[in-house]
């Protein structure tokens, strides 16, 4: 059976305590269980203090630079992260992508980067509006994939979980319908397979991000291609996130 994964992506939110307690209250009261996997990308500052939780619920980083060592002054390296026990990273979210400038060359990368420090890795893709109204969403994000990420071979891709977010539905109370979703789940689906093969197309999961909330995971959810979410803003509250956590079965 493919694994579920509910990821909560803080942005740049919280003050430590609300991170801890927040933290604290998730490793309370999620569904774990053995398909169920929880992420939370926590802001790099509040890692060393989630760390001592050592619980389940997995530490992810928002960012981090592909390079081992050096001269990258306000970077931090995969190593760096490993030592706090983040054990997944997200990569290709569409504000690192539009407001730091990361192309899909850096992004493989970093793909690489994580991937040989056999850190697990959320891969980020997703359209503008004017790229879905022209209707060129599904080749622009199947070019999103292959330049930054089909290039890893097979026991890699498996350490990999998609995450589609249309950029028009992040953070804009807006959600792609079911259809729409379904649509773009299935092709990444059928790409992940025609790169690789069946079996791995079948086993990777699919995550949609935008706009999932309490009140539209259940639909969201039922997509038969849909494995999953990261959630933004309604991974800022425990009620939100719990009851978006409830419908993932
Ligand atoms: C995100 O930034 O990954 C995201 C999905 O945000 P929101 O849920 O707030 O749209």
């Amino acid at each position: 059976m493919r694994k579920k994964m509910l990821a909560a992506n803080w942005k740049m939110n919280l003050n430590l305590q609300e991170a801890s307690d927040l933290y604290s209250n998730f490793i309370q009261n999620l569904p774990f269980n053995e398909s169920n996997h929880f992420v939370v990308f926590s802001p790099f500052v509040f890692l060393p203090q989630l760390s001592t939780f050592n619980s389940t619920l997995a530490l992810g980083a928002q960012n981090f630079y592909p390079a081992e060592k050096g001269a990258f002054t306000g970077e931090i390296s995969i190593s760096q992260l490993k030592e706090l026990q983040v054990s997944v990273v997200l990569i290709g979210h569409s504000e690192r992508r539009s407001y730091f400038y990361e192309s899909n060359e850096f992004l493989k990368q970093k793909v690489d980067s994580a991937l040989n420090h056999n850190m697990d890795v959320v891969f980020c893709c997703g359209e503008s509006l004017e790229t879905r109204d022209s209707d060129k969403h599904l080749a622009f994000v199947e070019a999103q994939l292959t330049d930054s990420l089909f290039h890893v071979s097979k026991e890699d891709i498996l350490k990999c979980s998609i995450a589609y977010e249309p950029i028009w539905a992040i953070g804009t109370g807006r959600t792609a319908n079911s259809e729409q979703i379904e649509e773009m789940h299935k092709s990444i689906r059928n790409w992940i397979s025609m790169k690789y093969d069946e079996e791995t197309g079948q086993s990777i999961a699919i995550l949609y991000g935008g706009s999932c909330n309490e009140h539209n995971a259940s639909e969201i959810f039922s997509c038969p291609n849909v494995d999953g979410g990261l959630i933004g803003g309604a991974s800022l509250s425990t009620e939100g996130f719990l009851q978006i956590a409830q419908e993932l079965n």
